[in-house]
């Protein structure tokens, strides 16, 4: 898995605003997101481990190391879960 930093998430979050792909929920903390560029759908997972962030995503851009606009999307739709879950707790 990839340790997710604000430094190299911020190029992927840039891509992820201009392409907006659409993520669906699969699991708890695992998440399939539409490709902008084709047909194909990656899973992404996350973990926390002693509070930090770490993702990973199936794509060629997350095998070679790099946090790509599947796991900062994903990521997105996470929080967003979370904090209705606090919410209605
Ligand atoms: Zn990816």
């Amino acid at each position: 898995m990839i340790k997710l930093t604000t430094e190299n998430t911020a190029r992927a979050i840039e891509k992820c605003k201009k392409l907006k792909p659409t993520v669906r929920f699969v699991a708890e903390r695992t998440f399939s997101v539409q490709s902008a560029n084709n047909d194909n759908s990656y899973t992404v997972r996350f973990n926390v481990q002693n509070g930090e962030k770490f993702g990973i995503c199936e794509c060629k851009a997350s095998e070679k190391g790099l946090v790509c606009y599947h796991i900062v999307g994903a990521a997105q739709v996470n929080i967003y879960r979370q904090s209705l879950k606090r919410q209605t707790a």
